[in-house]
């Protein structure tokens, strides 16, 4: 089977589909033949303790409410010893190797078969009461142990199918694993497809229902440049995505001499490429990649991984100066955090809005947990005494935000002064990343230090296009006019204040929208190491002053097509329909 949806991370990657489901909370995979045993007593051991929890709950109802209230758990009981669900489910372990919680969901499924076609409305209604009872039994299964610990022996290389990856199953997965990795949401923007370039691991996004389509321990292929997911491929296909893997590779090998050569046009406009980057071992990638600098970290990421409780002011101190040190003399431009409340402990009166992408966000949350944000500052400023560093505020929707996050650095230099440290000067940047921002960026540019455009966040809040979902991906236009305006307003902005202005969106990364923010006078680019030898090789074959000159007709043109066209034309002439060398 063949599947075509958004290829986000290109190249080709080939391995057995492990697919998880609800953030990790259903994690379906197939066991080599050893832990066959292991897996049975697993399913008895989850059997023995939600016999426990029934009999428990059994016993309650009946001396709150009466025996006659109690049958429902004693039916439920019953389930328990009925051979068409624990004993089917060890027969699939035991015959196709399916890990437990695999085989029981498999065991319902054909369960519920056999109820839909129950004529008996009373008998139809009865499969809820077995999908409790499986859903205890799973939720029994996961307090076995961290569920991601449970495929660490399965053999691989891996192909990740997901619903959707969440920050912190993309955290604890030891990436080296896993061949590609294929979602049913998300698009080119979304945090993991950004993640997959970085880390250069194939990916497929907008699958919708590649975790129902791919079974546990299928041969998947996945070609993240097509967006091709080949699903137990047949020889003639694996020998054709076979070929298309070592194209990539020789391109990618084609690419290689651009590493070490510096970003500068053919008319000698010096430009400086950096790298976007999550987590302090990444330094070494965007240093092979080609460059000296991070324009981007994204220090999020070390919540996701550690936890709020355990990212004291001493372990970010520590994480912040091993990135500052092993960049120095290159800088290195961090983020503070960028969460929504959904990754931390918040407070929510009138009800859960953690996931509110429009909610508690970025600075916002930053300066409503004063104690988090302080921690953060200080660990910022002291790590800053290591090297260059420049602090930079996210989701910031205009001056007085940029003013309070201003006043709370001033407070945490305080801090670190009555501690008798000494706090090196550190420019302040704001992110230009929501439409308020950008039409306020003259206001922005005579208090901040620097910008960095964020065009993932701009381009979204601009066309108010969700950049996860992959039903409006086609909106999600970066060369829309209303962009294009955008992005020269920015620029100059920041020229006419002198203040530095790097674009740290992914469309930097596209050689054709790069053209364009070169035409429009923008010199700094941050994006993912992976892409670094590829922009180096189209800047050096741009001419600075053509560029400008197509950018002056782009800003006329009235429609994406038309500044896509004409983008196309330059970079490529002759060529008519979009082209992204890169994908
Ligand atoms: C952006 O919004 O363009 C950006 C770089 O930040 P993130 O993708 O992390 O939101
Ligand atoms: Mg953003």
């Amino acid at each position: 089977m063949r599947v075509t949806a958004l290829g986000v991370s290109p190249g080709i990657g080939i391995g057995k589909a492990l697919v998880i489901k609800r953030g990790a909370g259903d994690l379906r995979f197939r066991i080599p033949p050893r832990r066959v045993a292991r897996e049975l007593e697993r399913l008895a051991e989850a059997r023995r303790r939600s016999r426990e929890q029934l009999q428990q709950i059994r016993d309650r109802i009946a001396r709150s409410a009466g025996a006659e209230h109690a049958y429902l758990f004693d039916a439920q009981l019953l389930m328990l010893d009925d051979a068409m669900l624990i004993e089917r489910a060890a027969e699939i372990i035991r015959a196709e190797h399916l890990n437990a919680g695999s085989a029981l969901e498999r065991a319902f499924a054909e369960i519920s078969a056999l109820f839909d076609q129950a004529e008996d409305a009373y008998l139809r209604e009865r499969q809820g009461d077995v999908g409790d009872v499986v859903g205890r039994l799973c939720m029994n299964l996961r307090a076995g142990g961290d569920p991601l610990e449970l495929f660490k022996d399965v053999e691989g290389p891996l192909v990740l199918v997901a619903d959707e990856l969440t920050p912190s199953v993309i955290a604890q997965l030891d990436w080296q694993r896993f061949a590609a990795f294929v979602t049913d949401a998300g698009s080119w923007t979304y945090h993991s497809a950004i993640l997959a370039r970085s880390i250069h691991v194939p990916a497929v996004a907008g699958m919708r229902d590649a975790t129902t389509l791919i079974a546990p321990g299928a041969l998947v292929a996945v070609d993240g440049a097509s967006g091709d997911v080949f699903v137990d491929p047949d020889p003639d296909e694996l020998e054709h995505v076979r070929g298309r893997q070592q194209r990539r590779a020789a391109y990618e090998q084609s690419l290689d001499e651009y590493r070490a050569l510096p970003p500068v046009t053919e008319d000698g406009v010096q430009i400086r490429l950096e790298a976007n980057i999550e987590s302090p071992d990444d330094a070494p990638r965007a240093k092979e990649a080609g460059t000296d600098a991070i324009g981007l970290f994204r220090s999020e990421f070390l919540l996701a991984s550690l936890g709020h409780a355990a990212l004291t002011e001493s372990v970010q101190f520590e994480a912040y100066t091993r990135l500052v040190k092993s960049m120095a003399p290159g800088r290195v431009t961090i983020r503070t955090f960028d969460v929504s409340e959904s990754q931390l402990p918040v407070e929510q009166p009138g009800g859960d809005r953690s996931r509110a992408p429009l909610g508690l966000r970025g600075i916002r949350l930053s300066l409503a947990m004063d104690d988090m944000f302080q921690a953060q500052l200080c660990a910022l400023l002291r790590a800053a005494a290591h090297g260059p560093l420049r602090i930079m505020f996210p989701f910031v929707s205009g001056l007085e935000e940029l003013r309070a996050a201003r006043a709370a650095v001033i407070r945490a230099a305080e801090t670190l002064r009555a501690r008798g440290e000494t706090v090196p000067p550190v420019p302040i940047g704001v992110m230009i990343e929501v439409p308020s921002a950008a039409v306020t960026a003259d206001l922005l540019a005579e208090e901040a230090d620097f910008f960095s455009i964020g065009t993932n966040d701009l381009i979204q809040y601009c066309l108010a296009v969700d950049r996860t979902d992959d039903r409006v991906s086609g909106l999600y236009e970066p060369l829309h006019p209303a962009i294009v305006r955008t992005l020269r307003l920015v620029a100059r902005a920041a020229r006419r204040r002198g203040i530095p202005c790097s674009v740290c969106g992914e469309v930097a990364a596209d050689p054709v929208v790069l053209t364009l923010l070169v035409g429009l006078g923008l010199t700094e680019f941050s994006m993912a190491p992976t892409a670094i030898p590829l922009a180096k090789q189209a800047l050096r074959g741009l001419h600075a002053k053509d560029a400008a000159a197509v950018a002056g007709r782009a800003l006329r043109a009235r429609t994406a097509a038309d500044v896509e066209k004409l983008l196309v034309d330059f970079v490529a002439p002759g060529a008519h329909a979009k082209q992204n060398v890169e994908r």
